[in-house]
């Protein structure tokens, strides 16, 4: 959301609009044009284009939407016409474009707070309250840790990447439950990932510090692979029960002991198995 943000005020910012196209049935009457765009700001995943009249284009990207910025005389390939939800041009020929957009709003800056009010604190902004995150995950101690990290209400725009991630490298169990480890560590690590991958160029989702593709991740989308670290096999839940999005999981069991997906403890099993065999007659 934050690299959304960010192209969108290098295509748009302190431009003004000159024509809109809303393709969503609530504003198909809705037209922007003759204002001046003040910028977007983030809060987690959702997005706040803020326009000089007190008015603002909340969208989300969900599992699928996108925000792409053509520059002028750039027109988009024929076969995503169909995605475009919001379209916005600017006075010098550059189009912002809302493609596959799951959430479009129109509402009065000052409503924004109502939007954001139940999320965490979010690592990305000026605002951010570790303190108050730290409060929040320990609030819910028999609660698994991804599923903890994951909600959105601890804290706001950590992706199921960036937990699979830091629980590896924090060497937690995803079913660990958040009141039996170190959240302060937990938490800084989870927000250093963040933030590094917002410096860096590129997608910025490395986080072995390895961008060579296939190398770029501990765990994330590695199921039957062996670890970088240990080189036992990497484990996969397909997905959370009673989680809409039917978010993955991928864990190293060796380096990451603590409850399985259906709460019961795997130990070490790769290690102490390779002994145990070794051991026998
Ligand atoms: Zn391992």
């Amino acid at each position: 959301m934050w690299r959304a943000a960010r192209r969108l005020d290098r295509g748009l910012l302190g431009r003004r609009i000159v024509c809109s196209d809303f393709r969503v049935p609530r504003y198909a009457t809705a037209d922007l044009s003759g204002r001046l765009v003040l910028g977007t700001g983030t809060y987690g995943k959702h997005l706040f284009t803020r326009f000089d009249d007190e008015t603002t284009l909340h969208t989300h990207l969900r599992m699928d939407g996108e925000w792409t910025v053509l520059r002028p005389g750039r027109r988009l390939p024929g076969r995503l016409a169909g995605d475009i939800r919001v379209l916005l041009r600017t006075a010098d020929g550059r189009q912002g474009l809302a493609l596959r957009m799951p959430v479009v709003e129109l509402l009065a800056t000052s409503a924004e707070a109502e939007i954001t009010a139940h999320l965490g604190p979010d690592p990305l902004r000026d605002d951010w309250d570790g303190a108050e995150a730290e409060r929040r995950l320990a609030a819910q101690p028999s609660r698994p840790l991804a599923a903890a990290l994951l909600d959105q209400r601890t804290l706001a725009g950590l992706g199921n990447l960036w937990v699979n991630e830091v629980l590896f490298v924090r060497g937690h169990s995803p079913w660990t439950p958040a009141g039996a480890v170190d959240r302060p560590a937990l938490l800084s690590a989870a927000v250093r990932m963040l933030r590094q991958s917002i410096t860096v160029r590129g997608n910025g989702q490395v986080t072995t510090g390895n961008p060579r593709p296939g190398e770029e991740h501990w765990v994330y989308g590695r199921s039957g692979q062996p670890c970088r670290r240990c080189r036992s096999t990497i484990r996969y839940a397909p997905e959370r029960p009673g989680d809409a999005a039917r978010r993955a999981t991928w864990w190293c069991p060796y380096c990451q002991p603590g409850p399985g997906p259906d709460g019961t403890e795997s130990g070490h099993p790769s290690r102490n198995q390779v002994s145990r065999q070794g051991a026998q007659p």
